[in-house]
Order: C-alpha cells, then sequence, then structure tokens
C-alpha cells in the first residue's frame, strides 16, 4: 500500500459513525441509541446511526447513501471484530467512491457487550471506543493497494524444534526455505534431552 499524502488529512473532515444492534448481541447490552447520539455530538461527526444489521445490505447501503449525500469523507463502523467485516466495510465504502482506507472499525461487541455485564459499564466503553475511533479516523491518510512479485521462499532463523517445525510445514507448502542455525547441530535444546515422553525416543 502506499500512501498519498505525508500528513495526516485534517481540514474539515466530514465523518460519519455507524452503531450496529448485531441483533441483541450489542443492543441486548449496550444502549446502541445512546452510543450513536453521543457520537453524533462529536467533533467532525456530521451523520451518526445505529441499526440492527450493519453488515447487511441494507446497512451498507445506508453508509453507501450518506458518504454521496453527505459528502463523508470518513466512515467509523462500531460493530464486530474487524477480522469478521472490515473488509466488507472497506468494499461498501469503495463502491461509494471513498478510499477504503479513510475507514476505522472499533469493536463494540466482543470487546465490549460479550465480556460486560453491566449494561451501563458496557455504554460507556461502547462510547469510549466510538470516540477513540471518531478521532483516530481523521487522521487516516488514502492508500492505495499495488500488487509486487514476491520470492516465494521463507529464511526460518534458528533450528530448534519450532524452526524446524516451522521450516517443514512451509517446505510442506511447496516454498523453498533457508534454515539458519548459529551451532554446529540442528535440534536446540531438545538435542539434549536423553529419552522423549511419551515414546521413550532418544530426542537426537
Ligand atoms: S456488522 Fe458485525 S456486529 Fe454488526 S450485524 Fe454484522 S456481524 Fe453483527
Amino acid at each position: 500500500m502506499t500512501s498519498s499524502e505525508t500528513t495526516p488529512t485534517r481540514g474539515s473532515p466530514r465523518v460519519g459513525v455507524y452503531v450496529c444492534h448485531c441483533g441483541t448481541n450489542i443492543a441486548g447490552m449496550v444502549d446502541v441509541e445512546r452510543v450513536s447520539d453521543f457520537a453524533s455530538r462529536l467533533d467532525n461527526v456530521v451523520v451518526a446511526r445505529h441499526y440492527a444489521y450493519m453488515c447487511s445490505d441494507p446497512g451498507q447501503a445506508m453508509i453507501q447513501d450518506d458518504i454521496v449525500k453527505e459528502g463523508l469523507d470518513r466512515v467509523v463502523v462500531a460493530s464486530c471484530s474487524p477480522l469478521m467485516h472490515e473488509t466488507t466495510f472497506r468494499m461498501a465504502c469503495s463502491e461509494a467512491g471513498l478510499n477504503p482506507f479513510l475507514f476505522q472499525m472499533t469493536n463494540i461487541r466482543e470487546h465490549c457487550s460479550w465480556v460486560s455485564e453491566d449494561q451501563e459499564s458496557a455504554t460507556q466503553k461502547a462510547e469510549a471506543l466510538v470516540s477513540a475511533a471518531v478521532h483516530r479516523v481523521q487522521y487516516h491518510t488514502p492508500l492505495e493497494m499495488r500488487q509486487a512479485n514476491v520470492k516465494q521462499s521463507a529464511l526460518v532463523v534458528g533450528a530448534g524444534i519450532a524452526g524446524i517445525e516451522a521450516a517443514l510445514r512451509i517446505a510442506d507448502s511447496g516454498k523453498q526455505v533457508y534454515l539458519v542455525e548459529r551451532e554446529p547441530s540442528i535440534g536446540g535444546h531438545m538435542s539434549r534431552l536423553y529419552k522423549t515422553f511419551p515414546t521413550l525416543d532418544c530426542a537426537a
């Protein structure tokens, strides 16, 4: 990825914030309406909404409509782990004409509703997470994806058990591996063991 700018773009950001219910996964513990209202009063936030399933087609369409109609140049989604849907929302932003890296996701499910037993503290934490995300997204710079040819080989430093195992796994996937060891022989600490449990094989 490359950045077209070297300093944060912070002229007059127009941030949209979207708080997901995830059915009752989030809304059952976090007061999503309150978090949305809180977000709407943060600096540079021009629209804040909450919705049942933000990753659904209508949820994504809501964000895309706002990007176009409200002229959003930053988007924050407060929902689940980025592992689940960061790509989904980046693509939605991109389809609406917004650089996908001007998007920030914050996790108010795994990091908040699922690990809380108190609605007030969960809601306060969600507000703090949203506030941080809104602040952070204003420092994002647009990035462009590019592809580069890479050499399909790997260097593993250290030929103890972990290094040997890693080298074998990589080799099994068809990649060339260079395994480097500073000692005269491989095996690390394990090679010094007399026998190993449960087979009582010689470690070496
Ligand atoms: S975006 Fe994540 S939190 Fe929201 S409905 Fe989809 S899976 Fe649930």
